[in-house]
């Protein structure tokens, strides 16, 4: 509490006050015999519950932390021998063109055969993939798998992939998608890139850089789960997305909810206005899907239309 009081004093530099604070995790190590990295892991988990906590405050790691803690490393063991054992797989969502009423592309989703636990969808194990950096090495796999099953397809159908942040920041982006359009043969136009807006809030501009030459590239950017999250409109001024993914949960909400409903509409018009093709994603049913062509967005998905397929 007193390292907190003390680095929370305010600081004055360049004649400004500048205000900081700090939050601690704590773990104690019993006996001579401890294991440097577990001690660091159970002050990382406490200081992950003080931040949960709010501001300048300090946890002590405690057992039932402990048990979050075991079942974290067993997952990421696992993830670790995944990855090697390739026990992943994609899944291809089909899109489709509302003007043309024709499938225009698939987006890839990453899907994992875990030997006991069965089938494990993303959202189980992405976030901890980010935060060991597993995401690198996996994301390219996935990319690589994408590339090399998108060339096999007809005409110039696209292939989207979803990018973590992680990989914009700790992997080598542009050189991995460069060598693998090489590699496939795949058209560049043909890839589309799915980024979220996190991407575009940590590490000043750095992100932006990477996605500029991504772009330069001839790939497709573009800005997944739109209206989600730190939705900030400065986003769409700070790069040239090629295309907006509408967030599910308004497609979702647009049946009940005319509020849902107007902000589909100006999303759409912002679209037009822009030059920035829409894509609406969690279409389950035809009303959504004629509100969506009514308001003229320009791609649906959902599982109205198809569900995610094992193999293309
Ligand atoms: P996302 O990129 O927004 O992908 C769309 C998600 O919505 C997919 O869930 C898809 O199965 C689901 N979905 C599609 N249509 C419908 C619908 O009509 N109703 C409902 N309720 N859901 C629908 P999934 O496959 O579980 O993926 C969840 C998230 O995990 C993705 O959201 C994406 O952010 C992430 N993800 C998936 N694959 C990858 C990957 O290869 N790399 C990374 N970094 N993230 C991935
Ligand atoms: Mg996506
Ligand atoms: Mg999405």
């Amino acid at each position: 509490a007193r390292i907190i009081e003390v680095l929370s004093e305010p600081y004055l530099i360049q004649e400004r006050t500048i205000s900081i604070s700090a939050s601690i995790g704590i773990a104690v190590a019993e006996g001579p015999g401890f294991d440097a990295d577990l001690l660091l892991k159970q002050a990382d988990l406490a200081l992950y519950q003080a931040k949960g906590q709010g501001r300048g405050v300090c946890c002590v790691f405690t057992a039932a932390m402990d048990e979050d803690l075991r079942a974290r490393l067993a997952l990421e063991m696992d993830l670790r021998k995944a990855i090697e054992e390739q026990q992943f797989e994609l899944s291809y969502q089909p899109i489709f063109d509302l003007k043309s009423s024709k499938l225009c592309g698939f987006e890839a989703l990453l899907r994992w055969h875990h030997p006991e636990r069965g089938l494990v969808g993303p959202a189980e194990f992405v976030p901890l993939a980010e935060e060991t950096r597993l995401i690198v090495e996996l994301g390219e796999w996935v990319i690589r798998q994408a590339c090399m099953d998108a060339v096999r397809l007809p005409g110039d159908l696209r292939i989207a992939v979803n990018l973590s942040p992680v990989q914009l920041i700790f992997g080598d982006a542009v050189a991995t998608v460069r060598d693998i359009l090489a590699e496939t043969g795949l058209d560049p136009a043909r890839l589309e890139l799915e980024i979220t807006e996190t991407a575009l809030l940590a590490n000043d501009n750095r992100n932006l850089g990477t996605l500029r030459s991504l772009k330069e590239l001839g790939v497709r950017i573009v800005l997944d789960d739109f209206g989600t999250g730190y939705s900030s409109l400065s986003h769409l001024l700070s790069f040239p997305f090629d295309k907006i993914k509408i967030d599910k949960s308004f497609v979702m909400a647009s049946s009940e909810d005319t509020g849902a409903r107007d902000i589909l509409r100006t999303i759409a018009s912002l679209g037009r206005t822009l030059k920035i093709s829409i894509t609406a994603e969690g279409v389950e049913t035809i009303e959504q899907g004629e509100f969506l062509r009514d308001i003229a967005c320009h791609e649906l998905q959902g599982f109205y239309f198809a569900k995610p397929l094992n193999e293309l």
